[in-house]
Formats: C-alpha cells, structure tokens, sequence
C-alpha cells in the first residue's frame, strides 16, 4: 500500500483547529484502505516564532524539505506584527514557497448548490460555477530586477519594477495548467495583456506551441482587463485559467469572493514534481480562534487537493469532494455558511459529519 510522508503544519489562530478536522479525514480514509499515512507535526508562523524565534524553523524547512507534501493550517498574530517584517509569521509561506520552488499555485472557485445565495451575485449567474485559476507565482513584476524608487534629476522621485518572463518559465506553469485542464474540463483559457506588454506577447507564444502537445485541451486567450469583466459577468464560461504572478493574484482573489464563502476554498502550490503545499485561501482569523467556530471544510478539500496532484489517488479526493457534497446537502453548516434550516455545528462538528458521510 502506498504510504504518504505528510509534514502537517497547522500554523496560528484557527489553523489547529481546522487542520485537526482535516487529519481525521485522511485517517478515516487510511482506516478505509486507501493508503497508509506518516504525519509529522511542526510549528510554523507566529507559533514557530514563540517555538525558536523564527516564523520559518529549520527543523520545520527541513520537516517540509524531506515530506512528500505539506498540509498547512494558516499563519498571522496580531500581537506579534510589530516585529521586523522578516519575522512576521506571514513570512513563513514565502519562505516556503521560495525554498522548496512552489511556482504554481492552483485555485479551485466551486460553487455549491447550497450555498449559491453566499455569493454577492446572482444565483442564476454563479450556479454550477467551478472554475480553477492556475498563478504562477515566483517569477513575474513581483520578482523582476531592477526595481527601486529613485530621484531624478529634477528632484522628483520615481517608482520602477520589472515585469520579467522567461520561456522556461512559462513552459513550466503552461504544462502544469494543461494538465489540470486534461484532469477537468479540457479547455483553458491564458490570460495575458500581449496588446500592450512584450512580457505577455512572449507568454501567449510560449502557450500557443505548448498548445500542440496538448490537442485534447481546448486553448483560448483572453486580456485581463476582459477577464477581470468576464469572471463577474459569466464565470460559468471558464474551467481552468492560466496567469502571470501579478495578474493571477488579483484574478485569484476576484474569483474566490464570488463564492462568498472565504472558508470552502482550498489551494495547492506545487513544484516542478507535483510535491506541493496545501492550505485554505483564508488567514488565521483571530477572531474566531479557539471557539469551535471555523469552518473546516476549506482545509478538508485542500487534504483531497494533496491526494489529487500530489498523489495521483483520484478516486480518494474524489471520496472527499464527495463527502463534503454530501455533507452540505443534509444541512450542516458552521456559522460562515449558516442559512435558514441548517444545522449549525462547529469546528469538530463538521469534521464528525465529513468522517460520516466519508
Ligand atoms: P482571515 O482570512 O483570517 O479572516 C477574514 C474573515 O473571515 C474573518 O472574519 C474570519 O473570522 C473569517 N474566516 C476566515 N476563515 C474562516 C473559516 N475557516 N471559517 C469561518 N470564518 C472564517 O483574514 P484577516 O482577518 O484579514 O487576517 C488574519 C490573519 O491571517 C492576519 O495576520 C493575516 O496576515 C493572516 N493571513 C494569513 C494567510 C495565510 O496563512 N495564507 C492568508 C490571509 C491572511
């Protein structure tokens, strides 16, 4: 049977609570016969800074190194954001991202029948909404060389980045998206800006060639300013959309929230060999932390993520996929997606009604 080497890090505020949830689920499928499991734990972001004075230990870098994925709760402490940016706790995911070459990030946006009311648009427009944005995220303008403020002449100051793609790099995120696309609907759709940005005409060569070895997924582009429209007025239209770093972040984000329910949302980085990092989209939300009141599911579909991209064990995330469907139509719900005759539970409660239907 296949055993899974697991580094769990569950992080700050909610994260223990909800990567809990999400370790009975793979237990319970590991009881069921689907593979045997090794989990270790370490602590990571502000509970790594109060461990050893760093939001990124090295036993931890090396826990994550040596596992063949990494289930990750969330990081962020209020108390401690008057330390110097490098030892904030967020700075223990790019730390990750950049150590182990997480360059391509997935994100599922899935609307739930049941929840179709949570979005801020229309139901008929939202409804059967389940589109993936694929970011690529360690190259583009964020990373780009030079980049600074300077004084001119004249005493005026100036801001300047670089937006910066190279070939290889596009190929790389390009394979990972058709792939996805092959394991979804087929189609997908790259977003660029190549009317006006030489780094995006090269981007939309690059995954027009890459194209023809994939004949099977269907190939559109789009301009983000388009799509940035398109996702509000017919999200239904996408199945996989591929993106630059800067434009992703922001297309990311602007789909998510049409789902309006910031605690279903799973995410995957991955590296060039499908080892990957997976997390909810949401923080460690402080306010709710230790009351039994987070949501779990998001971190539950993040687990049937892992057993998706990294494992290659479909019929296990679908089992979870599945489970959490099941769950959402008997009514269960924790307080982010409460709706007139649900059944409110809390943290563990939905864990508890996850492992059942599983
Ligand atoms: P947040 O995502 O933590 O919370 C935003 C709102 O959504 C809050 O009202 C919260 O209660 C609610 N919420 C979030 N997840 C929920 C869940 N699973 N169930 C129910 N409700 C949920 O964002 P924030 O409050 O802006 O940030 C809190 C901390 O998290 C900050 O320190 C921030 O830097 C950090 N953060 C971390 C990550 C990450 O770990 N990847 C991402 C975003 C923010």
């Amino acid at each position: 049977m296949k055993n899974l080497n697991i580094a769990v890090l569950p992080g700050d505020g909610i994260g223990p609570e909800i990567t809990a949830q999400a370790v009975r689920v793979l237990q319970k499928l590991s009881d069921q016969g689907h593979f045997s499991l090794t989990l270790q734990e370490a602590p990571v972001g502000g509970a790594g800074y109060r461990d050893s004075g760093h939001p990124l230990p090295k036993a931890t870098l090396d826990l994550a190194k040596s596992a063949d994925a990494i289930l990750f709760g969330s990081v962020g402490d209020f108390s401690l954001d008057t330390l110097p940016r490098e030892l904030r706790p967020e700075q223990a995911i790019l730390g990750l991202r950049k150590e182990l070459g997480l360059f391509a990030n997935l994100r599922p946006a899935t609307i739930y029948p049941e929840l179709a009311g949570a979005s801020t648009l229309k139901p008929e427009v939202v409804s059967g909404m389940d589109l993936m944005i694929i970011r690529e995220l360690t190259g583009d303008i964020y990373f780009g060389k030079p980049r600074g403020i300077r004084t001119l002449e004249n005493g005026e100051r100036e801001g300047f980045d670089t937006m910066i793609y190279r070939e290889s790099e596009i190929v790389r995120i390009g394979h990972v998206a058709f792939q996805a696309a092959q394991k979804r609907g087929k189609r997908l759709c790259s977003v660029d800006k190549a009317n006006v940005l030489e780094t995006t005409q090269l981007w939309r060569e690059v995954m027009t060639a890459l194209g023809k070895d994939y004949p099977d997924v269907e190939l559109s582009h789009m301009y983000v300013d388009n799509a940035a429209m398109q996702l509000l007025k017919n999200p239904k239209q996408f199945d996989v959309m591929v993106t630059g770093n800067m434009f992703g972040d922001i297309l990311s984000d602007e789909a998510s929230m049409l789902t309006g329910s910031i605690g279903m949302l799973p995410s995957a980085s991955l590296d060039a060999n499908n080892k990957g990092l997976y997390e909810p989209i949401h923080g460690s939300a402080p306010d709710i932390a230790g009351k039994d009141l987070a949501n779990p599911l998001a971190t539950i579909l993040s687990a049937g993520m892992m057993l998706r991209y990294t494992f290659g064990m479909a019929d296990a995330a679908n089992a979870i996929d599945a489970a959490v469907q099941k769950v959402l139509a008997q009514g269960v719900a924790t307080g982010d997606i409460d709706r007139p005759g649900a059944k409110r539970v809390g943290t563990v409660g939905m864990g508890d009604a996850v492992v059942a239907a599983l």
